[in-house]
Formats: structure tokens, C-alpha cells, sequence
């Protein structure tokens, strides 16, 4: 049977809004030495915004990546909808949708394949990408959009941290954690972000894909129990592999809680670090 004392802690925990699955993810949290953090969506809002349209035809190049984005549940995906939506537009019709996690999207229409994505996936449709002024060296994300090798247009979006971010992290590190940032957007984004947290250049790791998050995971994990946080179908290997999976309950993916041991179903960041205290004070408690 459960201890009592868990039992309490399980409860307190929820009310702070962080679910444990069970007992055991609890005792695991409380051996826990590192956290890593995915940024979209976890360490910021996943709200997104499109701060800037480049394309020849805004209105013909919008509808198109809004029909390829129209049922990906990504936070880039929903900021394209919304800026659609905002202009009276409406999306265009795509078919063959297939994602690709920390990539972007393929899919057709009648004029033939289509493609919106980083720059790693237009390198690998054969697309050369043109310079644009403000967005190819600047700190916001730049999804392109194409058929084949031929450059639709760009879209950049940017994202906020949570306001309780900085203070999860404040609040981890004073626990002795070591921290780790692990992002398949661009470096530069990475960079401001992460600066903008707290995180060491040595901390922040990006352009990553899904299976460099697993052994990045396992690498930092060498050294005493990690905790992974995230929200995204991307996120659900490093989810699994991590000794304590935490997954943002309420826009997070489906994939990323079936993966996790813990929902972290508040906005508030720091609630982590509060379960963490929490768990090690039960730990005490019960040897
Ligand atoms: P994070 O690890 O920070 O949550 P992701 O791995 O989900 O970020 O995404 C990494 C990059 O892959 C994005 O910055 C974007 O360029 C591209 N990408 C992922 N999903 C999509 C999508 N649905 N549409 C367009 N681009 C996408
Ligand atoms: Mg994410």
C-alpha cells in the first residue's frame, strides 16, 4: 500500500497543479539532480504571434501555409491560423499532411507538393533561401514555405517566456539543480531566450532534433536522476527516456502526457520547483 505521507503529497502537489501518476514518480522527483526545459510552448507561453509576412502574393502565400498548418496542433501552427483569421482570409485546401516533428510540414495541392518548415527542411527540399532584411540574422523564428526547390515566402513568429519561468529556474538552481534548455528552434532564438532566462551559452542547446533531445537527455542524466519538461509531440521520446517526464497539461499534445509521469497543469512555472521541494522533505519523511 501507499504510504500515507505520499498520499498527502500527491495531494498538495495537484493542488499546486502538478499530477503525479503515481507514488513512484514522485520518489523519483525527489532524486532528481538536473532539469532540462524545451522551449516552445514550455518555457514560453506557446502563444505565438506572426510579427512579419514575406512573400509577393501576402494573401495567396498565407492561405496556402495556413491549409498546410490547418490541424497541426504546434504553437507556430496556431499563430499562422490566427493571422489568417485576423486578415479575413481563409486556408487554402491541402491534402497529404505529414508532420515532421522539429521540421515543419509537407502535404499537396492541385498545383502539386508543398512543404513550410526551418531552414534544415528547405536545405533538404533543395530550396536556396534568399536573404531577408531583419529576419535571417535576426533573434525571431523564420518558417519558410515552398514546392520543391522554388521559395514561397517567409513568415516569422515569435513567442514570450512565462512569467514564471525565471523563477522556476531561480528557485531549481537555489535546489542544487543543474539546467538545461533543449530547443529544435534556431540558434539565435535559442541564444535570446535563453539569455533572457538566465541560461548559460553551455546550457542552451538547439536545433535540435526529437532523438538529440533522448541523448542529450541520457547525457546529462549520467551524472544523478533528470527531470525533462515539455509540451510537444517532439517532446515525447526525451518524455519517456527521462527519469521524471513532466508534460504541460493544458496545451500540450496528447503524445507528450501519454509519455510523462507528471502534468503540470498550471501556468506557473515555479509550481515544479515547489512539487520538487515537496518531494524531497516526503523522501525524508518515509526512510
Ligand atoms: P521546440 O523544441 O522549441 O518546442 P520544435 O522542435 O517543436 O520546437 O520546432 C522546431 C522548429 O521546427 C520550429 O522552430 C519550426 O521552424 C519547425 N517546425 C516544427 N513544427 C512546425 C510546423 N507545424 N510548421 C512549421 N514549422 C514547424
Ligand atoms: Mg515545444
Amino acid at each position: 500500500s501507499v504510504p500515507a505521507a505520499i498520499l498527502s503529497a500527491l495531494s498538495a502537489a495537484a493542488r499546486g497543479g502538478v499530477l503525479f501518476k503515481g507514488g513512484a514518480a514522485l520518489e523519483r522527483l525527489a532524486a532528481v539532480k538536473a532539469f532540462a526545459f524545451d522551449k516552445t510552448g514550455t518555457l514560453t507561453t506557446g502563444r505565438a504571434e506572426v510579427t512579419g509576412v514575406h512573400a509577393t502574393d501576402a494573401a495567396q502565400f498565407l492561405a496556402l501555409l495556413a491549409g498546410l498548418e490547418a490541424n497541426s496542433e504546434h504553437p507556430i501552427a496556431d499563430a499562422i491560423r490566427r493571422e489568417v483569421t485576423a486578415r479575413g482570409l481563409a486556408a487554402a485546401p491541402v491534402s497529404e499532411i505529414v508532420a515532421l516533428p522539429s521540421e515543419g510540414i509537407t502535404g499537396r495541392d492541385a498545383a502539386g507538393a508543398l512543404w513550410a518548415g526551418n531552414a534544415r527542411l528547405a536545405a533538404r527540399m533543395g530550396a536556396d533561401l534568399p536573404m531577408i532584411d531583419g529576419a535571417s540574422d535576426g533573434a525571431e523564428t523564420l518558417i519558410w514555405l515552398g514546392r520543391g526547390p522554388e521559395v514561397l515566402g517567409a513568415v516569422t513568429v515569435a513567442d514570450r517566456p512565462r512569467t514564471s519561468s525565471r523563477d522556476a529556474l531561480v528557485q531549481l538552481r537555489a535546489q542544487g539543480m543543474r539546467v538545461a534548455l533543449m530547443t529544435g528552434d534556431r540558434r539565435s532564438v535559442a541564444d535570446r531566450i535563453g539569455a533572457e532566462l538566465g541560461f548559460t551559452a553551455d546550457e542552451i542547446h538547439a536545433e535540435l532534433l526529437p532523438e538529440d533531445k533522448v541523448r542529450l537527455v541520457a547525457e546529462l542524466g549520467n551524472r544523478g536522476h533528470i527531470a525533462f519538461v515539455g509540451d510537444g509531440v517532439n517532446d515525447a521520446a526525451a518524455l519517456a527516456r527521462a527519469d521524471v517526464g513532466i508534460a504541460m497539461g493544458a496545451a500540450g499534445s496528447e503524445v507528450a502526457l501519454q509519455a510523462a509521469d507528471v502534468a503540470l497543469l498550471s501556468d506557473e512555472m515555479a509550481q515544479l520547483a515547489a512539487a520538487q521541494r515537496l518531494a524531497r522533505r516526503t523522501a525524508r519523511i518515509i526512510r
